[in-house]
């Protein structure tokens, strides 16, 4: 399938409250019937996203997943990586990158560590070698599935199962975990014998870059250890909601 698959606000909100009581399984299938080769998992290889992939892999095993090397990963991530190909040896995996230039430039400018700086050094950082390879993927999807959750955050709260996605373009946000707890995401994994990230063994509980990303204390949220060094700033990086719209306002989790 090549042309366009889209949607408007009615429609899409007449099928998200069709979808809503289903299944993830049933809103993934949706998804792949309805977008064929432009929809695309993408996930930075967590748990919510490793649940969403075997859930799409095992309805379509050569389904396109996209995550992204910021070039900053933990090398367990990119151990992960193979492990996934390897489990999964069907699926579409397409590793994307930041535009070269754009890095050389901020580095060049700013340091190799400038997300230590300042917080909008670290936004930068994130734009650059995150948000904007992403976007760059997203424009060429009509869908995207995520494992976003809405009791991940107060921002989540109100995600619908199938969205229509302003921030990109308006091609379609699928979020089939949507009403998922942690346990059942976790559950899901144990039940199926899905490949989890090294790093949760160590006390992890939401893993991205190596140098901004460390494993939580007793009783701290699940974020707390992404850019544990600032305060007062989202733990966002801005693909899930864009800085220059909210992100400070309403301290969105980004799940990438
Ligand atoms: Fe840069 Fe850290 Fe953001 Fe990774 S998480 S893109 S290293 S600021």
């Amino acid at each position: 399938m090549t042309h366009r698959v889209t949607f408007d606000d009615l429609e899409i909100g007449e099928i998200a409250m069709e979808l809503d009581d289903h299944d993830p399984q049933e809103v993934i299938a949706w998804a792949l019937e309805t977008f064929g080769d432009r929809v695309a998992v993408v996930t930075a290889l967590q748990a919510e996203g490793m649940a969403i992939l075997d859930m799409a892999a095992r309805l379509r095993p050569d389904v396109r997943v996209i995550t992204v090397d910021t070039g900053r990963l933990p090398q367990a991530t990119y151990a992960f990586m193979d492990q996934v190909r390897e489990h999964y040896p069907q699926i579409n995996f397409e590793i994307i990158f930041p535009d070269r230039h754009e890095v050389e430039a901020l580095v060049r400018q700013h340091g190799v560590n400038l997300f230590y700086r300042s917080v909008p050094l670290r936004l930068q950082c994130c734009q650059v070698r995150k948000v904007r390879p992403l976007v760059r993927a997203l424009e060429g999807l009509d869908a995207w599935i995520t494992g976003l959750r809405r009791e991940q955050w107060a921002s989540r709260a109100n995600i619908r199962k199938v969205e229509l996605d302003h921030d990109h373009d308006g091609i379609v946000k699928v979020n089939p975990l949507a009403d998922w707890t942690k346990e059942e995401v976790w559950g899901y994994l144990e039940d199926n014998d899905v490949p989890t990230h090294p790093l949760y063994a160590q006390g992890y509980t939401s893993i991205g870059c190596d140098p901004c990303t460390r494993p939580i204390q007793p009783g701290e949220d699940d974020r707390a250890g992404r850019w544990w060094w600032e305060q007062g700033a989202p733990k966002e990086c801005g693909i899930h909601c864009p800085i220059e719209t909210g992100g400070f306002e309403h301290e969105a989790h980004a799940i990438l």
